[in-house]
């Protein structure tokens, strides 16, 4: 597909996109309509190149469950999923794919039409993001050939932060190495905080141009970016999402002598080093229990347990500490953003996050932090306190607005 096959504006139909978030052995999809964000249709296909393969598909609060034929493979994953819209007559709702990819580099600031050479620049930047942007490549194609006739945009998690200054951005390594190999900050999670920050803007009754913002986007993977006027000027996360403060499973920020004492002295090999920082580390590493906030919570409240509470009150005081960090990037704050799956629902950790933050003038209600969970969003800080906003992230839905203007805009 190239720019010039779209056609007139009036002949583009912007009725539904579907968002495709392709991993190396899953595919999640999200069939929604750009205007309004109703999701038409989702699911997940899983465990792909393997006998355990399904796909499971959401529509109208019912799920279905089908084990996927021989081959397990994205193909075929995408085949059940046309052949499940085409029985659903939703087929000729869709206007385009939207794909999320993770790394965009330099080159991507704004959502873009893939071309042949879109891809090849997806597929070089692969040396940035080994995990991620082979799997999109892996999408991509098996979309191309599924929805032959669809446009197929990339929308980058690095773009948003592709506003980030140069003092943000480059690392105190010689600057050759940013030069000649593009090491440098790019951050993470840039759909998500994007889409905060609108909702943020609407809820403060002001334009996002206008507003100054810390957003912490706390799930698995967790980042903290501050947006000045409306655009990302410093994130936590770095070359790859493993920089910045602890999660799920990463470590976030360590001492870089950590390495080279694990590999001179402890005997790891790189590869272990790799594994522990990304797999082994974070709440999982700290609780020896497990990745997951909601048993982390109960073994602490309940159990009482030493190191699922050592866990937790690291991770907490490691947020705060970077949202103060980014006093330094504002000479104005409208608020605090929690999205996420914790940022969202865990009230325990919004309060001790909030708690480390008086300095800064924050202070929670404890009555509407308990309350808003679950999907609810809100303001649940005090009267005197600068807003923290509870706000539950939509990717899906940016990447199917975004995927519509610019098809939109191409047409005109
Ligand atoms: P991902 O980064 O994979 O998209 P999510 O944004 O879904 O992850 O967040 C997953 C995290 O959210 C997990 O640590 C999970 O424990 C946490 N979480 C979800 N619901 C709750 C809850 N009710 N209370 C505390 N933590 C929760």
């Amino acid at each position: 597909m190239t720019q010039q096959k779209l056609q007139s504006k009036d002949s583009v139909n912007t009725d539904a996109i579907l968002v495709i978030n392709c991993g190396s052995s899953s595919i999640k999809f999200c069939l929604i309509k750009p205007a309004t964000g109703e999701t038409l249709l989702s699911g997940l296909a899983e465990c792909l190149l393997s006998p355990e393969a399904k796909i499971t598909i959401k529509r109208d609060g019912e799920k279905q469950s089908y084990k996927l034929p021989d081959a397990f493979d994205h193909q075929t994953a995408l085949s059940v999923l046309v052949e499940q819209l085409q029985q659903l007559n939703l087929v000729k709702d869709i206007s385009a794919i939207g794909h999320r990819v993770v790394h965009g580099g330099e080159h991507y600031s704004q959502p873009t039409l893939i071309t042949t050479e879109v891809e090849q620049s997806i597929s070089q930047l692969a040396k940035l993001a080994p995990l991620h942007n082979p799997a999109h490549l892996i999408g991509i194609k098996a979309c191309q050939e599924a929805f032959e006739n669809l446009p197929q945009v990339a929308v980058f998690d690095t773009a948003f932060h592709q506003s980030i200054p140069e003092k943000a951005y480059i690392y105190g390594l010689p600057y050759s190495l940013y030069k000649d190999h593009a090491i440098r900050r790019y951050g993470f999670h840039g759909t998500s905080h994007y889409f905060v920050a609108k909702q943020a803007a609407k809820q403060l009754k002001k334009p996002l141009a206008q507003c100054n913002l810390i957003s912490a986007h706390l799930g698995n993977g967790c980042s903290v970016t501050v947006i000045k006027n409306g655009e990302s000027v410093d994130t936590s996360m770095g070359m790859t999402p493993g920089e910045g403060v602890m999660m799920g499973t990463r470590c976030g920020d360590i001492d870089a002598g950590i390495i080279f004492h694990l590999v001179d002295n402890l005997g790891y090999s790189i590869a272990d080093v790799n594994k522990l920082l990304n797999k082994e580390s974070g709440l999982l590493g700290v609780s020896g229990l497990s990745n997951d906030c909601r048993t982390l919570e109960n073994a602490m409240l309940e159990d009482n347990h030493v190191q699922a509470t050592l866990a937790l009150t690291v991770f907490c005081y490691r947020i705060a500490k970077s949202i103060a960090s980014y006093s330094a990037s504002l000479t104005q704050l409208d608020g605090l953003i929690f999205t996420g799956g914790i940022g969202e629902n865990s009230s325990w950790i919004r309060a001790e996050i909030v708690k480390q933050l008086g300095l800064l003038n924050f202070s929670l209600d404890e009555e509407k932090n308990q309350a808003t969970r679950f999907g609810a969003s809100g303001n649940i800080a005090t009267k005197s306190s600068r807003a923290c906003l509870v706000i539950a992230t939509n990717e899906e839905w940016v990447i199917a607005e975004q995927s519509a203007q610019l098809l939109t805009n191409l047409a005109k």
